[in-house]
């Protein structure tokens, strides 16, 4: 029988770089079989063996860090500058979770007649989907606490941007203490995700990727009560007031909206700026998004790559319809490849799809709001509530409205998200559960309770 398989494509050049296997459902059953086995030898092993083996994955991570950029460039359409830091931060993702092995601590609590006292056990079997936007950094994020928790995991990298993922299961393999620890497994959504999904033998999914199919993921789950933590979609603001350093706010915002060509769950799409500095800002915003660099990921100069694909490009330009005010549109390469120009656009009733939906391409708009509260209200009028920004030198407003956003994460007098020690995810339909910091590794847990007779 010939070989399944998935051809990998260069966005930037629209050329056919590779190909992956394209594991089947019975594969798939198998690698669960694997890691069954494997999570019960990993669990057993002293705490320092396990240490070392994440530490050496960083390290090992690090050596390859030019390999696995380019890797990541080429798939995604990343600029390599970009990709150099992803892959730094992955590594800097082991490294913390390896120190979190032994701080995984339970409670001993008073009760009557005894003791009672709680462990964090592993959940056994992690399958981890992923998207293709920023491959290796958020498979990390789940790959590394589940590890650390004690699981064995399955990583399903998304068709698009296999490259990294299969790199980084082959240097895990050279190091593990147990094979088949770490494996990963390329191949379709619906096959390969599915049967992740349905096997009662793997008992959580941590998914990233679209609030569709998550939303598919939850229904799924419930047939084997599958945990779950989904980080899903967002359409998060960027909340300007008159009394910030609006040309500060002005000069950032380009990289809060069109930093990875747009393609961020937490790109700030949205851009709510008090009326009395909407032209200032406008300018500032306008100005800074001219000097970006669009073009050849490989050089290093270069500030944005292409769109992830023919059809992706072909979704984000069906939100510059006739109805979108643009005021300022660039010039991104011509020829091959998937390259769409920043756009930036005026919506006062905020009412266009682009103001309302997630877009996950280099589409912004500016919305006018004249009060605090008119902010707070336009900011949480939408299903998603993942992150945001709200610049302000007041520092009470700026406490008052980060806590009135419905979101998970948000920055004040900044655009930066994540943080390894913090923990990241949704509100509302953003998703279910953290990622990142000490609450990422306890969600691949389960809590148990013992209780142990005094009595004489
Ligand atoms: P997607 O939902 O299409 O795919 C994500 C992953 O799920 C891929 O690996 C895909 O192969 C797999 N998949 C697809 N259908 C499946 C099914 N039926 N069963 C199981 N697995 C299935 O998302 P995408 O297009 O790769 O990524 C873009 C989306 O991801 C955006 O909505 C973005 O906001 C979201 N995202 C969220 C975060 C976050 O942390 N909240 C981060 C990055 C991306």
């Amino acid at each position: 029988m010939t070989e399944q398989t998935i051809p990998v494509w260069n966005p930037a050049t629209a050329t056919r770089i590779g190909e992956v296997h394209a594991y089947s459902h019975s594969e798939v059953d198998d690698a669960i079989a694997r890691a069954v086995d494997a999570q019960r030898v990993w669990a057993a092993l002293p705490i320092g063996r396990r240490q070392q083996f994440l530490y050496d994955l960083a390290d090992s991570i690090d050596v390859h860090r030019d390999e696995l950029a380019t890797l990541e460039s080429q798939d995604v359409g990343k600029p390599l500058r970009a990709a150099l830091a992803e892959a730094e931060s992955v590594a800097s993702v082991f490294r913390y979770y390896a120190g979190t092995i032994d701080k995984l601590t339970g409670e001993t609590i008073p009760v009557d007649g005894g003791v009672a006292m709680t462990f964090r056990e592993p959940v056994g079997v992690v399958g981890v989907i992923t998207p293709w936007n920023f491959p290796l950094p958020i498979a990390s994020w789940s790959i590394a606490p589940a590890l650390a928790a004690g699981n064995a995991v399955i990583s399903k990298p998304a068709s698009l941007t296999p490259l990294s993922a299969r790199r980084l299961g082959e240097l895990a393999a050279e190091l593990t203490p147990v094979p088949d620890l770490l494996q990963v497994v390329t191949g379709g959504g619906s096959t390969v995700g599915g049967a992740l999904i349905d096997d009662p033998r793997v008992g959580k999914i941590s998914f990233t990727g679209s609030t569709e199919v998550g939303r598919s993921i939850l229904a799924s789950s419930a047939a084997t009560m599958k945990r779950v933590t989904l980080e899903l979609g967002g359409k998060s603001a960027n909340i300007v007031f008159a009394d910030a350093d609006v040309d500060k706010a002005a000069f950032a915002a380009p990289w809060a909206v069109f930093d990875n060509t747009g393609q961020d769950c937490c790109a700030r799409s949205r851009i709510l700026v008090q009326r009395s500095v909407v032209d200032r800002f406008l300018e500032g915003f306008i100005d800074a998004t001219r000097a970006l660099r669009i073009g050849d990921p490989a050089q290093l100069t270069t500030d944005l790559g292409p769109l992830v694909s023919a059809e992706h490009r072909q979704s984000v330009q069906t939100f510059l319809d006739a109805d979108l005010d643009v005021v300022y549109a660039g010039e991104a390469p011509e020829g091959p490849g998937f390259w769409m120009a920043p756009h930036i656009a005026v919506d006062p009733a905020a009412a266009t799809r682009a103001a309302r939906d997630e877009i996950f391409g280099p589409v912004a708009v500016v919305i006018p709001f004249d009060t605090e509260e008119e902010a707070v209200r336009l900011a949480n009028d939408t299903i998603y509530g993942l992150s945001g920004s709200i610049w302000t030198n007041d520092v009470g407003r700026a406490l008052r409205v980060a806590r009135g956003v419905e979101s998970g994460t948000l920055s004040i007098n900044s655009n930066s998200s994540i943080r390894v020690q913090v923990p990241f995810g949704g509100f509302k339909q953003s998703g279910v559960g953290r990622e990142l910091g000490m609450e990422g590794v306890r969600s691949f847990t389960e809590h148990k309770s013992i209780f142990i007779s005094t009595a004489s």
